[in-house]
């Protein structure tokens, strides 16, 4: 800013170099100045203190005399040379309208070839009503709500001619201190602060404080604000006015020592103008100047004559030398600000991605998001956890090793508690306890980390999941398998001779299998949720957009995965109904092998009973001298052969038909509820619901639904509709910057 204080001769018609720098600056406050501190002069100070006759001076501008007219909103206005005189008048909309609002604004346009006060009365009114303020014909709105004092779009006036001067200025509302009755508010009082020290903090801006010459500008509120925006006080001009109503000695002599430099601490200092007073609404402005002339050449006021700061003639030639040696000082810094806020632009908008305004859009939009669900669901699956960095931290989200270990608890958990009473052992080989690489207790310790499936989390599954459970009376341990079957076996006695109905093995078969219902149930249910939580976070994952997610999630997703849900239900239902309660089948051989070898079993323990321990001499050539046996007299065999007719060897075939069969059954079963219902339903099958949201689904939505789903909402499309129309104003700026524009 320094430069800025030093004064250069000024030059009434500035040269073809400073004009189309100023014209550059003119065309980038059209484009950006809202957006980039761009050089520039403000008037600021309280209502009525002459900021309106400033200007005025200034550009030769003349307001209406209506003072309600043209307070109410920032006024800017450019002086250009052109060969014609002509005044256009539009508005600059604010930076946060809609756009709409916007472009409703922007159509504001008028040209006036000559300038009389009554046309500029009405065009001043017409663009207040377009600006919807208040005025003293309308204060409110058909619907009752009332209309505001102030506005914060910018009045623009730009006014050609021969002989005008490159020059911009801008009127800022004045400052007040009370509401006015049906006319400003306490909000107002507070808005227009607001508004004021906006336009005075930007670096770029020159400050023309203006005070009455009546008050002692110690005191004045203005210049406080001032020193807050530009606390070096470097930037900030005071300019005096109305000296002509400072009467008391002592003012005009505060006055003179303000404009004399000898008190205040602006380093652009202090100025004085005498206007027009309202007594001279007749007067031309040329006749005003006379006035002033005279004004000042009279005592005290002629003292200041070598001061070059006195009238508006020498302020004039100050501010205009200020400012294009600002804009001049300023103008490269002006590029480097403009490309970067265009990066910045281009960046945040790229952020966003890319519309969704339209149909195909909007389809890729859905794709996209479909097909980073389908890539976590593949790395899911194939348990390719480096795939993404979620699965790091969501270990939950590992699917396929959480159904793997679902798939071990469930076939522990049948082979533990899946039969009603424990058959006899002593007859069959004990089952090979299946070797994992957890122990049981382990095992058991996943089973109450597994999620329960009715916690709450997802009540869309409740209904899925509660089909209650069947209450299965505890059997007490007393009650022996063979107990059971000597019952069974006295209760449906027929006429057979040592044989039994194939009838019975099903009754006994279902009373030992009642438990895999609730335990299979539970399982399959444990794998839904496991399942619809993974998809359910998938998609949270692949989907940032809280409203897309939603609607996709409620709209389309949900009804299409309950299905997947209850099929795999109904599938178990149907399993369990082939195998539980159907015709016992079996052409797996392992069922004779086992039913055999209990037999023998049971023969070879009659006879180790009946018989005594002995041993025989060895066979030649083998390493013992002796080798152990068994030795029956006739007695016995014969004893042995009745033993095997009577009713308790039926009951024992039974029970080791029922133990062979159980097995072969149970493995089975888990197998195919494993396979069929978890794999295929639930994993990889044709409509398992993993797969329920892919690119056929987007592809097959219609255009309403398209719509509904992945339209931008509201906010984020006038957003983008703002960075887009910012960085199109950025481009038009840079190609200005450059000198192509
Ligand atoms: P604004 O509200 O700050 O824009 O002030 P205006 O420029 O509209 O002036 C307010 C009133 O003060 C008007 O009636 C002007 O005629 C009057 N006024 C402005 N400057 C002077 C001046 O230097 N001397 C006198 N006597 N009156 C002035
Ligand atoms: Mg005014």
């Amino acid at each position: 800013m320094g430069n800025m204080v030093e004064s250069t001769p000024f030059e009434e018609k500035p040269s073809l170099g400073n004009l189309s720098i100023l014209t550059k600056v003119d065309k980038l406050r059209e484009l950006i100045g809202t957006k980039v501190a761009l050089p520039q002069l403000v008037v600021v100070g309280d209502q009525s203190s002459g900021k309106s006759s400033v200007l005025e001076g200034l550009t030769n501008f003349g307001f209406p005399r209506d003072a309600e007219l043209c307070t109410r909103y920032a006024t800017q206005i450019t002086c250009r040379r052109e060969k014609e005189e002509i005044i256009n008048v539009s508005i600059i909309p604010h930076d946060e309208a809609s756009a709409g609002e916007q472009a409703r604004i922007k159509k504001f346009y008028r040209s006036l070839k000559a300038m009389t006060p009554e046309s500029l009365a009405e065009v001043f009114t017409e663009a207040n009503e377009v600006m919807g303020i208040k005025s003293s014909t309308k204060a409110t709105l058909p619907d009752g709500t009332t209309l505001p004092a102030f506005s914060e779009h910018i009045l623009k006036i730009e006014k050609l001619g021969p002989d005008e001067n490159h020059f911009t200025v801008i009127d800022v509302p004045g400052i007040f201190r009370k509401e006015t009755e049906g006319i400003t508010t306490e909000a107002d009082i507070e808005l227009v602060r607001n508004m004021v020290k906006k336009y005075m903090k930007d670096p770029r801006t020159i400050i023309l404080a203006i005070m009455p010459s009546n008050v002692d500008p110690a005191t004045q509120e203005i210049l406080k604000l001032a020193k807050e925006a530009d606390p070096l006080m470097t930037r900030t001009m005071a300019v005096l006015t109305k000296p002509d109503l400072a009467i008391e000695r002592v003012m005009q002599q505060i006055a003179i020592d303000h404009v004399n430099g000898k008190r205040g601490d602006l380093v652009l200092g202090y100025y004085i103008v005498k206007n027009r007073g309202p007594d001279d609404a007749h007067k031309t402005l040329k006749q005003g100047q006379a006035d002033e002339k005279k004004f000042f050449s009279e005592s005290p006021w002629s003292s200041l004559r070598n001061t070059e700061r006195a009238g508006m003639e020498a302020l004039k030639k100050r501010v205009r030398d200020l400012l294009t040696e600002l804009i001049k000082k300023e103008f490269p810094k002006l590029k480097t600000d403009v490309a970067r806020e265009l990066s910045t632009l281009k960046s945040d908008l790229n952020k966003m991605g890319p519309s969704r305004d339209h149909q195909d859009a909007q389809r890729a939009y859905l794709n996209k998001i479909c097909q980073s669900f389908q890539a976590l669901v593949r790395d899911a699956l194939n348990a390719y956890y480096a795939g993404n960095k979620i699965f790091a931290e969501r270990h939950d989200l590992r699917l396929i090793t959480r159904i793997v270990e679902m798939n071990e608890i469930y076939s522990d958990t049948m082979l533990a508690h899946g039969h009603t009473r424990p058959f006899s052992s002593d007859s069959i080989p004990k089952e090979e306890t299946v070797s994992r690489i957890s122990t049981p207790v382990g095992s058991a310790d996943r089973a109450r980390r597994a999620p329960k499936p009715d916690d709450g989390t997802y009540p869309e599954l409740e209904e899925i999941l509660d089909d209650s459970l069947e209450v299965i009376e505890d059997v007490s341990d007393e009650d022996d398998i063979m107990d059971y079957i000597a019952r069974v076996y006295r209760d449906s006695r027929g006429q057979d001779l040592g044989t039994f109905s194939n009838a019975l093995v099903s009754t006994m078969f279902k009373e030992q299998s009642k438990n895999w219902k609730n335990i299979t149930l539970d399982y399959v249910k444990r794998v839904i949720w496991i399942v619809h939580h993974f998809i359910f976070e998938a998609i949270k994952e692949s989907c940032p957009d809280e409203r897309v997610r939603d609607e996709l999630w409620n709209g389309f997703l949900l009804e299409e995965l309950q299905k997947a849900y209850r099929e795999a239900i109904s599938r178990v239902m149907f399993l369990l109904e082939v195998e539980h309660d159907g015709q016992p089948l079996t052409l797996n051989h392992y069922f004779n092998d086992a039913l055999q070898r209990a037999q023998s079993g049971r023969l070879v323990d009659a006879i180790k009973e009946l018989g005594s321990e002995t041993s025989i001499r060895a066979p030649e050539g083998s390493t013992n001298k002796y080798e152990n046996g068994i030795f029956l007299t006739h007695a016995q065999l014969h004893n042995l052969s009745f033993n095997m007719a009577n009713s308790e060897h039926v009951q024992e075939y039974m029970h080791d038909i029922l133990k062979s069969y159980y097995k072969v059954s149970r493995k089975r079963f888990v197998d195919v509820v494993c396979q069929q219902v978890v794999n295929y339903d639930l994993l990889h099958g044709k409509c398992n619901p993993l797969k329920i949201f892919n690119t056929e689904m987007v592809l097959e939505l219609t255009d309403e639904q398209l719509d509904a789903i992945a339209a931008e909402d509201i906010p984020v499309k006038r957003r983008r509709e703002k960075l887009e129309r910012d960085i199109s104003s950025f481009q038009e700026a840079w190609k200005v910057l450059k000198g192509s524009g």
